[in-house]
């Protein structure tokens, strides 16, 4: 219906020809254009990846054999000969090269939130004595707050509540630890990792960053910028499937002191020795708990495939022009002061999505879903489109600012 339908309120024929035909341009000479046939989508537009990640065609059938196959003909010898015992290492150093991380230092298991709490307080014990204070993104993604403030009371810390770019500020001989987020949720905003860690370090604290709406859109750098610990979600835009496992980075110096809070026997020297006395593993496995989850942690390896041979410069590369593009378009399709970005028009500071301010969002979004554009809400006012590269391209962006502005224009005045 909205192929059909390009009247538009302020934006002419003319315009709407010359964007329509830019996207298809952009499209032509895009180096990721052909990972898109690589995923399961339909003809509406999926700007929810930041989210949910879309489903790697490829998956059902790989899925089937680990349930059939592995589980159901060579059941418990699996845990060796289909890998499943090694899985959780193996896939962190799959996720690696992704966010800047040399092999060994990141482990699968568990959701975000566990591994938020196994970093916090660690963290604070890697920082020893005499530091008293956790400070946290005062913006977080909620669950990041609520784990770093009952890790405190746990470890008899004190929580700060602090704006991203406030944090050197705040730095002091007292910090402990500080949480962040590279990407805010809601905003889109893209904070200063190198700067902040740095800060951090200056202050004789240690880095906790969150990655959950950067790794996959963009290049962390991990390594690199020296970051301390770090966790992340696979199921937005690295398509692990719903509620697929969420990894930890240790970084290896600081392995031998990883003294987990959840001391699982998965993460024993010996595990199967089943002896009364812990005694922690070496290496990423330090970070496990108790037995991983085969069939999403399996499902989230076959989804990687979807990444050989990508570069992730090449997904920031992508990922920018297509918020630019977006942004363009929303420009000259929607009437003056119907919606205000709060996403920041800076690269250096723009994550891979795009958060709209607007009056009656939540029925705007409802209506755009009906046309078959999906991005989300965030409540009360924030419209949310996320760009994942690897399967939206120009003309979806094209297409999603011209369907809002449609939506607007019948809205108007309501
Ligand atoms: C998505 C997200 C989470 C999700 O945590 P779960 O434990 O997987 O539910 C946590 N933190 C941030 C910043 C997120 O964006």
């Amino acid at each position: 219906m909205s192929e059909t339908t390009t009247t538009n309120t302020t934006g002419s024929a003319t315009t709407t020809e010359a964007l329509r035909e830019r996207a298809l341009k952009l499209d032509a000479a895009d180096p990721l254009a052909d990972r898109r046939e690589l995923f399961a989508l339909d003809d509406g537009v999926y700007l929810d990846g930041n989210s949910l990640g879309a489903l790697p065609a490829h998956v059902p059938a790989r899925v089937q054999d680990v349930l059939t196959r592995q589980w159901g003909e060579l059941r418990i010898r699996s845990w060796e000969e289909s890998g499943w015992w090694t899985a959780p290492e193996r896939i962190g150093d799959r996720i690696a090269p992704l966010v800047g991380a040399a092999a060994g230092q990141i482990v699968v298991g568990d959701s975000t939130s566990v591994n938020v709490f196994k970093a916090v307080v660690a963290a604070a014990r890697i920082a020893g004595e005499g530091r008293d204070e956790i400070l946290v993104d005062a913006t977080t993604f909620p669950t990041d707050g609520y784990i770093a403030a009952s890790a405190a009371r746990l470890t008899g810390h004190r929580i700060v509540p602090v704006a991203p770019a406030d944090v050197p500020a705040a730095l002091g001989p007292r910090t402990a630890v500080v949480l962040l987020n590279q990407v805010d949720y809601r905003s889109g905003r893209l904070h200063d990792l190198p700067g902040l860690t740095a800060a951090v370090h200056a202050a004789g604290a240690v880095a906790v960053w969150d990655l959950c709406h950067s790794a996959g859109a963009l290049p962390v750098g991990l390594d690199e910028h020296g970051v301390d610990l770090a966790v992340g979600c696979t199921y937005k835009y690295l398509n692990g499937g719903p509620g697929s496992p969420a990894y930890l980075y240790v970084a290896e110096r600081h392995q031998a002191a990883f003294d987990s809070p959840l001391p699982g026997w998965n993460s024993h020297a010996d595990p199967f020795g089943m002896t009364p006395d812990y005694a922690p593993v070496d290496g990423s496995a330090r970070g496990r708990v108790g037995t991983p989850d085969i069939v999403s942690m399996l499902t989230l390896e076959a989804a990687l495939d979807a990444w050989d041979g990508v570069e992730v410069d090449a997904v920031r590369a992508k990922s920018l022009a297509l918020t630019d593009f977006f942004l363009e378009c929303v420009e000259a399709y929607v009437p003056a002061g119907r919606v205000t970005s709060v996403t920041p028009a800076a690269h250096a500071e723009r994550g891979s999505q795009v958060a709209l301010r607007c009056d009656d969002a939540e029925s705007v979004m409802r209506r755009l879903i009906e046309r078959g554009i999906v991005g989300d809400l965030r409540r009360p006012d924030v419209l949310r489109f996320g760009f994942t590269p690897l399967y939206v391209g120009f003309a979806d962006a094209e297409r999603a600012a011209r369907v809002l502005a449609e939506v607007l224009a019948e809205t108007a005045g309501a």
